[in-house]
């Protein structure tokens, strides 16, 4: 294996580590730059601020920064290179100047070293310290970015989840399961508040023979195109959902008996109105309907508001389809 690649027994090989040093001092600068090749750095030398910020300073893992410069103090071009890019700029003092270190740090710079005794020895080492730190906390940006952007997409893929486990595929309405739901909460609101609660159970007249004569997919654009009128008759606060084949729920929040009764009343005639696409042939079809109120005295469960809307709809369906019957509490009367 000589390809470089990293393998299961050799570590990854270091990124490199390429270390501009402003510096105008001559000898100075030979001996930083020395002493950061024999750590393994790749080494740029210049000389004046205005070199440095002539720089793609974007190349360079770390900047050692001379605080005294011919054409600028080391300080005032700071910012600059701070704006260009995230590099840690570490400065370079001289002796007895720890004001300037202060000033350094508080205006960004990563680090200091100041040039006394052996810190040759130290630099390299403060250099390696720097880039370390500087990679951890932009990866750790890195990361943090990308948890944020996964946490978003499942918060959408669990959203999209949740809308898809009570939607209905066919219609576009909401569910059995999610009807269910639904009616015990509102029935549970309608108690808690004192406020009427209205329920249509609708059932298509003789679907069968429509499917029979037509085609079972035309039986299903008839569902679909149901749904649609039902969608387009319910206020925002009203739910209707696919109650079973050709079954449809609407519970109406808020409503009275009578007003559900002119509610049915109108999505009946819409449904016998209504032109139905199919196969290329336009056909027509009615629907039965039972409607109920949620009352104080009769209603000990959601099952029996659906039982009342369902004997409702039954005597819809006996006094010969295509009505409406609200539940008087024994028989239903036919409206
Ligand atoms: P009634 O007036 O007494 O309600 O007569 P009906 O024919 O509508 O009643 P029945 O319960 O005998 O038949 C219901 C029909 O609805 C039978 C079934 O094929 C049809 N159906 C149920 N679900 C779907 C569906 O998803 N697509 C289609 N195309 N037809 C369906
Ligand atoms: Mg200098
Ligand atoms: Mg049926
Ligand atoms: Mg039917």
């Amino acid at each position: 294996m000589s390809d470089g690649q990293p393998t299961p027994d050799s570590p990854a090989p270091a990124p490199p580590r390429r270390v501009l040093v402003v510096e105008d001092d001559p000898d100075q600068a030979d001996l930083i730059r020395e002493s950061l090749k024999l750590d393994g750095c790749e080494v740029d030398l210049v000389h004046t601020a205005a070199d440095c910020l002539a720089q793609d300073l974007t190349a360079f893992q770390a900047i050692l920064l001379d605080y005294n410069l011919p054409d600028a103090l080391g300080l005032s071009i700071l910012p600059r290179i701070l704006e260009a890019t995230r590099v840690p700029v570490i400065m370079v003092t001289g002796e007895d100047a720890s004001e300037v270190a202060v000033a350094a740090v508080q205006a960004g710079a990563s680090d200091y070293i100041v040039k006394a005794g052996d810190y040759l020895r130290t630099l390299p080492l403060v250099v390696d310290k720097n880039i370390e730190a500087m990679r951890i906390k932009l990866e750790n940006e890195r990361l943090s970015k990308e948890l944020e952007k996964r946490v978003e997409e499942l918060h959408l893929h669990t959203k999209r989840l949740e809308a898809l486990s009570i939607t209905d595929y066919l219609t576009g309405l909401y569910n059995h399961r999610y009807a269910h739901e639904r009616l015990e909460s509102e029935l549970n609101r309608a108690r808690r508040q004192d406020e009427p609660l209205a329920v249509i159970m609708i059932d298509l007249d003789r679907f069968k023979g429509i499917n029979d004569t037509y085609g079972h997919l035309a039986g299903d654009q008839v569902l679909r195109e149901i749904g649609r009128i039902l969608k387009d008759t319910c206020r925002n606060y009203d739910v209707a959902a696919r109650y079973g084949g050709e079954e449809f729920l609407v519970m109406l929040p808020g409503t009275k008996l009578d007003d559900a009764v002119m509610i049915a009343r109108r999505i009946r005639e819409l449904i016998e109105a209504c032109d139905f696409q199919a196969g290329g042939k336009t056909l027509r079809v009615t629907a039965s309907f039972g409607v109920t109120e949620y009352s104080h005295d009769q209603t000990r469960a959601k099952d029996e508001l659906v039982g009342h809307a369902d004997r409702a709809l039954y005597r819809a369906k006996a006094a010969g389809r295509n009505r409406v019957v609200a539940w008087d509490g024994k028989e239903g009367i036919t409206r």
